[in-house]
């Protein structure tokens, strides 16, 4: 049985913690796309944590975690994060790396911050991890998979033709320090010593698994707002967020995917630019960050404060649809309670006409939000482990929700500790 858990949002939505609950129902996670740019952070009993490249998983002992074929692969970064997991008590986790996953190679990173310098003022908001240079270079077909480091011959001359390339650009047109063929041969082999013991065809595993009835979590990092074809293009990030990528990402096949668990904040949030109609600012909006998620709403990553808005039913909607939510998870609620009213934006005004259907960028550019208010229920809900048990204005915020997003919403999440969700039927 295979399921996956993705984000309808900007990401930052809280899957960290939901994914940490179904991990330990699980026998297999599964990192699918993105790298080491974006954070889940995880709180249990050893700890709190952020990941940013290992799947949420690798806190217990039953399970295997597999950096899968899609992933902008940060060899290092790996070893670093764990190693720290270790430094911290927790057992050396069960690891297994895709043979055809690809390197994100240290150039990527230097290149992914020279364009940001280079384009200044007009940057995307990246995270210089350098994932948009790892893709360009996946397409482009001079990328390097993890099955080439164990090819020396092949490895050497492919490093000499690319760093040939790079060299140009890094010459003419960023003016920096070029790329030492050799050098990198030698990182790249460090990088093979580093990772040998989990490299393994994980797309054959994860069959195998599927067959023998192992239940297997798909772990989707951003939303589906930053996905490159369906989010807010040029905006985005530069793998695919939505689930369907999933099964490329893994390598399995698509309709092994039965369960879509798709999270959804209960307010909007996001980091880097980019459009944001329902977007709040000032007191207002520092208000809602400083009481946001789990003591303020700064990026896991980078330590920025995220940009903050109310519940954005048109972008949820299309987020939830474009994932092909099966059921949905509601979270952060518990962070409203301050709030007498709390505004939901139910439409976009664009050129003096009001849609609920959410649009192509240039368009996104000059919408309005339209809003519904709705009374705030002015009551702490920590510690509320059952649906009724909830003040009758946040079961009515819930539902209206719900309504709107047409995926049953079977989870809310109200706190950040794992125990702190309360389930509702389908
Ligand atoms: P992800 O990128 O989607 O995994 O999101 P994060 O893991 O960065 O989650 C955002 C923040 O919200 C983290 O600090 C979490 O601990 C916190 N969080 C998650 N769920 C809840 C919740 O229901 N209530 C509160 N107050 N915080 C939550």
């Amino acid at each position: 049985m295979v399921r996956a858990i993705v984000g309808a949002n900007w990401g930052d939505e809280g899957k960290g913690k939901i994914t940490d609950m179904l991990a330990e129902k699980s026998d297999i996670i599964v990192r699918f796309q993105g790298g080491s740019n974006a954070g889940h952070t995880i709180i249990n009993d050893y700890g709190k944590f952020a990941l940013h490249l290992l799947p949420s998983g690798v806190f217990y002992n039953h399970t295997t975690c597999i950096i899968g074929n899609g992933v902008a692969f940060n060899i290092p970064y790996l070893k670093r994060e764990l190693d720290s997991l270790v430094a911290e008590g927790v057992p050396m986790p069960h690891i297994l790396v895709s043979d055809r996953a690809q390197i994100l190679m240290p150039y990527h990173i230097d290149f992914d911050a020279y364009e940001e310098e280079r384009l200044g003022g007009k940057s995307f908001g990246s995270t210089k991890s350098g994932i948009a240079p790892f893709y360009s270079d996946k397409y482009a077909k001079i990328g390097f998979q993890v099955s080439e480091l164990f090819d020396e011959e092949t490895l050497k001359e492919k490093v000499y033709r690319v760093a040939e390339m790079k060299n140009v650009i890094l010459e003419h047109m960023y003016h920096k320090p070029l790329i030492d063929p050799e050098e990198l041969l030698k990182t790249l082999h460090e990088y093979r010593d580093m990772v040998e013991s989990y490299v393994c065809d994980t797309s054959l595993y994860l069959h195998n698994a599927i067959k023998e009835g192992k239940t297997i979590l798909l772990e989707g990092q951003l939303g589906s707002l930053k996905d490159p074809d369906f989010g807010i293009y040029p905006m985005v990030t530069s793998s695919s967020t939505l689930a369907a990528y999933g099964a490329i990402g893994a390598g399995i096949a698509p309709y092994e995917i039965k369960d879509i668990i798709t999270v959804v904040k209960a307010y909007s949030s996001a980091v880097g630019a980019g459009e944001f109609v329902s977007e709040i600012f000032g007191d207002e909006a520092d208000e809602l960050r400083r009481r946001g998620g789990d003591g303020g709403e700064y990026g896991a990553t980078t330590g920025r404060p995220r940009r903050m808005g109310w519940f954005d039913a048109v972008a949820s909607r299309y987020g939830v649809r474009m994932q092909g939510a099966t059921e949905v998870a509601l979270t952060v609620l518990d962070v409203l309670g301050y709030l007498d009213e709390i505004p939901v934006c139910v439409g976009y005004e664009i050129d003096g006409e009001v849609t609920r259907d959410f649009p192509v960028t240039s368009k996104l550019k000059k919408a309005k939000p339209v809003y519904e208010i709705l009374p705030g229920w002015k009551e702490e809900i920590r510690g509320i482990t059952e649906y009724d048990k909830l003040p009758e204005k946040c079961r009515n915020y819930i539902e209206f929700i719900e309504k709107e997003l047409e995926v049953p919403i079977t989870m809310v999440s109200n706190g950040p500790k794992r125990s702190e969700i309360i389930y509702r039927n389908k």
